[in-house]
């Protein structure tokens, strides 16, 4: 990368938005650099390597629709393919479409400053480099900043320990060690079944408990595929549509207009479907009733419990929040791992983590000896990698203090203040409620088609106005409090880490009403927008 150079677009991030974006922006002609952090490209899927990482969305839906030749090429092997296949899906696109030319690797951009009088954004990155670009666009993913495991002690720790967000790329050898997995989000529900497969000992921390549907992953037979790709652009214009961006049919009662019988039958069924929507999408009140959501958890509590042999085990693994307002975790075999000799569930609740020592980890009341420690915290969800660059806006306004109450975009595609800076499933976008894929996919074209107009219409600079930013922020909000979903002390709320607003982030009514709203705005001129 020569420094100072002068480009049409900066895209941060080379995962499945910023490899997309790239191909779009070279079609116009633009001329376009991928700044990468990771020394090459894949994102979540370059950078999650713990043991059991794999998608809970089907493989079949998780993945590009928008060349028909890399969709008939492209073979899964699993319903839910595991991080190893993911990844080398996202490198076969990478070579492909030949990417990579045009992404410096092992560099973060760590600050983007707008220059009104030259209508261009200035990038700096960590290895000094600059440029110069008339738009930035932000791929840097809703889960990418992990949360660093800042617990006392840690330095002293004479084991291993690991972040499950930044696995290393050696293999890690856990036959015949004690292991503790610190946390039962979706990342340690995926790995804890494989860690206790190797280990010696396995001690699981959990602070609180979390729903988890059953995955029933399985090898796709040639049958099955041939039947699932047969009608796939039809699958795919479905999930465009539906709520959370699977081909999932839209509930058509309410628990309450159902009987016991019927909500259990349709309950088992979705529980034999297996997948996140497997009981969300029974029926239509179970993100928005109280009363209807208590059947579903009940529902899920029965399942735990019927697995569990011992019973104070399955109380603790028992969840009590409002079901699916915490990210849903997907898993092969997670609850039945309690049952084996080797694995104990470790309550961090009533017994909190007080430091790690040297030997493993110091409970308030227990110290356990641990040879490696897996933290499975999560991150610094949907905003941190963007607020982790220090973009300054019109006057020099930093994006971290606009977002100090938390974030306001337009469309969760901009932000006011910020021309030409476009974020890619941003806050205020479905992003994390649906197949990001597919909604990963509508923002890379609607920002496409937006450059496209402006360069059609000699313009060159775009901003959202204050007052769209304002509407859609009340409007997020407005359908979030319609639901269940802002009362979890979920990351969706920033509630996992400490000092962050709490904000509801995410869009809430559904992949097909947000790409109606967003379209209505491109076919309106950009209506909200400010283009000159
Ligand atoms: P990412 O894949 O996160 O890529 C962002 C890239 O930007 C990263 O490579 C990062 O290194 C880079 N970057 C960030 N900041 C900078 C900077 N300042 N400078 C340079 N580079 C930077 N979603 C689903 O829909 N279905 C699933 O089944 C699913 N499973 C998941 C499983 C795991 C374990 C995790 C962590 C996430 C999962 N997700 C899933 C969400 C997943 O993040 C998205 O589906 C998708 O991969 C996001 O792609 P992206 O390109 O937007 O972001």
């Amino acid at each position: 990368m020569e420094p100072t150079r002068k480009l049409d677009v900066v895209v941060v991030g080379a995962g499945f938005s910023g490899l997309y974006m790239l191909h779009r922006l070279r079609a116009l002609g633009m001329s376009v650099q991928v700044i990468e952090r990771a020394h090459d490209v894949g994102g979540t899927w370059y950078w999650n390597r713990y043991p059991g990482a794999r998608c809970d969305i089907e493989s079949i839906d998780y993945c590009y629709s928008f060349d028909d030749e890399l969709v008939q090429e492209w073979r899964w092997s699993e319903r839910y393919a595991a991080q190893p296949e993911i990844l080398s899906y996202l490198e076969h696109v990478a070579d492909r479409f030949d990417l990579r030319k045009q992404i410096s690797f092992n560099t973060s951009v760590v600050s983007a400053t707008w220059d009104e009088a030259q209508r261009a954004w200035h990038v700096t990155c960590d290895n000094a480099e600059s440029l110069i670009a008339t738009y930035v666009v932000m791929a840097t993913g809703n889960l990418s900043s992990v949360k660093q495991p800042e617990i006392l002690g840690l330095e002293e720790f004479a084991g291993e320990w690991f972040h499950t967000g930044r696995w290393p790329h050696r293999p890690v050898d856990m036959t015949g060690k004690r292991v503790a997995v610190v946390g039962t989000g979706s990342s340690g529900i995926q790995t804890i079944p494989q860690v206790a497969e190797d280990a010696d000992q396995l001690y699981v921390l959990q602070r609180t408990p979390n729903y988890s549907m059953p995955a029933h992953n399985r090898p796709l037979s040639d049958d099955e595929w041939r039947e699932l790709t047969a009608d796939w652009r039809e699958r795919r214009r479905v999930c465009e549509l539906s709520e959370s961006g699977v081909p999932v049919d839209a509930p058509d009662k309410s628990t309450a207009q159902a009987t016991p019988e019927e909500r259990r039958q349709r309950f088992e069924q979705g529980w034999q479907r297996g997948g996140i929507s497997a009981l969300s999408s029974g029926f239509t009140d179970f993100f928005t009733s109280e009363e209807a959501n208590k059947v579903a958890q009940d529902f899920a509590r029965e399942k735990i419990r019927s697995v569990i042999r011992n019973q104070d085990v399955a109380t603790m693994l028992c969840p009590s929040h409002h079901i699916g307002t915490k990210r849903t975790c997907t898993d092969i075999g997670y609850f039945e791992t309690y049952n084996r000799d080797n694995v104990e569930l470790v309550d961090v609740r009533s017994n909190p983590l007080v430091k790690i020592t040297t030997a493993g980890i110091q409970l308030r009341d227990r110290q356990i000896d641990v040879d490696t420690i897996i933290f499975a915290i999560g991150f610094d969800a949907i905003t941190g990698a963007l607020t982790e660059v220090e973009i300054r806006g019109v006057g020099g306004h930093l994006l971290t203090d606009k977002w100090v109450h938390g974030p306001r975009t337009y469309l969760g595609i901009q932000t006011a203040g910020f021309p030409n800076l476009f974020m890619i499933t941003g806050p205020g976008s479905p992003s994390v409620l649906s197949n990001m894929v597919v909604s990963i996919e509508q923002h890379v074209d609607w920002i496409t088609d937006c450059l496209k107009h402006l360069s059609g219409n000699g313009m060159n600079r775009i901003e959202a106005s204050v007052d769209a930013e304002d509407q859609w922020a009340q409007h997020v909000a407005d359908l979030a409090a319609n639901t269940l979903y802002p009362e979890a002390n979920s990351w969706y709320v920033g509630a996992n880490i400490p000092g962050k607003p709490r904000t509801f982030m995410p869009y809430v009514a559904g992949c097909g009403r947000y790409r109606r709203e967003v379209e209505d705005v491109a076919a309106r001129g950009y209506a909200g927008f400010m283009l000159s």
